[in-house]
């Protein structure tokens, strides 16, 4: 049996940046990550649109607003200081009708509390700095919110922990917790053998609320998968240099269709919150899982039929988002935020991405913020859904600060 300080399930953008965070707090413990793929990053943080946030669209007490601003300051300045992609082209959030400018104001004031440069701008200023938007009356704008490569960020940042000591392992799955362990060890079997452990992290995306169960952690909660698609736009005269976003709804918390510069220019149009029936239910019958399947069309079945209203609609949510899936309807919701959206255009499905979003039973909601539960054993990452990979640094120090 192997013996680690530290054991971390899990290498997206979470898992890593807690193992440097751990590295920085405990310079000499032994921290090991494993990792089911073959590389990290292959879920959530290497297929997600690639946005630094600014951090305005969060109420001030939540830990989204707390870390957005300050993450996308680190992952601008580590992207400038490695040479590694980075379009800082801003952003505009545009209204349609006047309810819709009520909200560009509400989120110009979070915006101000939360710390952000972000400015409420007329229609013809918006024109100024994007000639193809679509807005009435005011927009949004934001400076400081840019794209980069998602991936390349998160291998970047896994080479920086394997220099400072951490074992990274690839393709080694968290199996199971041992149940037999006793006194101030925990033993974790894994599909490469057994350890043992002072302290466990579970930063397993998806799979974060399943490993939570077997600690006895996250008992009132399951995660619902959504499906992120993308359409990319074939090169055009006049393409857009900024990203254009609609104002949210916000009692839900997914941004609507949008246009997103990336970090080498191309428009995109993206992502959408489609409910999936399993967790990695990427295209087809891939990863196909049936016992997966049956508990969240139980849970979704439930949410659709209105068991589940409480603030939120899943059903509208669901009918408006499963139309998506025509390239023809999508292309027409993007339409109504620029000029000279045309289907034509837009002809090559990029990778999806699946949102990993905590559902809570006992609340009958989709949770908002972060969230995570812990004790003097292990700790376990709940819902760390978007901006999470804009904020992963200063998140991963609020987590390891929880440690002890
Ligand atoms: C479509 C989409 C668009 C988004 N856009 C943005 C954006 O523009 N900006 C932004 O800031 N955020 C965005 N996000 C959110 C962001 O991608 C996530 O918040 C972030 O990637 C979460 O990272 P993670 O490490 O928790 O999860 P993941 O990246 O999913 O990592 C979890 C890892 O755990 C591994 N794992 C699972 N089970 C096990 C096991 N049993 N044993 C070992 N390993 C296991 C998985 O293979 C996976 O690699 C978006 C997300 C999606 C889906």
């Amino acid at each position: 049996m192997e013996t680690s300080d530290f054991i971390i399930a899990g290498g997206g953008i979470i898992g890593i940046r807690i193992s440097l965070a751990l590295r920085e707090k405990y310079p000499h413990a032994s921290i090991i990550l494993m990792e089911k793929e073959k590389t990290p990053g292959e879920h959530s943080s290497g297929r997600n649109s690639g946005v630094l946030h600014a951090g305005f669209y969060y109420s001030e007490n939540s830990l989204k607003a707390k870390f957005t601003r300050q993450g996308n300051e680190e992952l601008t300045q580590y992207a400038l200081s490695r040479k590694l992609k980075i379009n800082r082209c801003g952003k505009l959030v545009v209204a349609q009708n006047p309810q819709e400018e009520e909200t560009l104001r509400l989120l110009h004031e979070r915006g101000k509390n939360n710390g952000v440069d972000v400015s409420l701008i007329t229609e013809r200023d918006a024109r100024q700095l994007e000639p193809r938007v679509k807005t009435h009356g005011s927009a949004l704008y934001s400076p400081s919110t840019s794209s980069i490569d998602p991936r390349e960020i998160v291998l970047t940042l896994a080479h920086d922990a394997e220099q400072k000591g951490i074992r990274i392992r690839t393709g080694e799955k968290y199996l199971s917790r041992d149940g037999k362990s006793g006194g101030d060890e925990l033993s974790i079997k894994t599909s490469g053998g057994k350890y043992s452990t002072g302290y466990f992290i579970n930063a397993a995306g998806l799979y974060a609320d399943a490993i939570a169960h077997d600690f006895g952690m996250g008992k009132d909660f399951i995660i619902l998968p959504f499906k992120g698609l993308y359409l990319y736009s074939a090169p055009v005269p006049h393409p857009l240099k900024m990203h254009i976003y609609p104002v949210p709804d916000l009692r839900n918390p997914f941004l609507g269709v949008h246009h997103t510069v990336d970090s080498i220019g191309r428009n995109e149009i993206g992502p959408t919150a489609i409910p999936a029936f399993w967790k990695e239910n990427y295209r087809g019958m891939g990863q196909f899982n049936l016992r997966e399947m049956i508990s969240i069309i139980w849970t979704e079945g439930r949410l659709f039929l209105g068991f589940g209203k409480k603030g939120f609609d899943f059903r509208s949510l669901a009918l408006r988002e499963v139309k998506k899936y025509s390239r023809s309807h999508l292309v027409k919701v993007a339409g109504s935020l620029a000029e000279g959206v045309h289907k034509k255009d837009y002809t090559l499905w990029g990778h999806p991405g699946i949102r990993a979003q905590l559902y809570n039973k006992k609340e009958n909601l989709l949770e908002m913020d972060f969230k995570m539960e812990y004790d003097s054993r292990s700790m376990h990452i709940l819902n760390a859904v978007s901006p999470a990979f804009t904020a992963s640094g200063p998140f991963a120090r609020y987590v390891v600060e929880k440690i002890g």
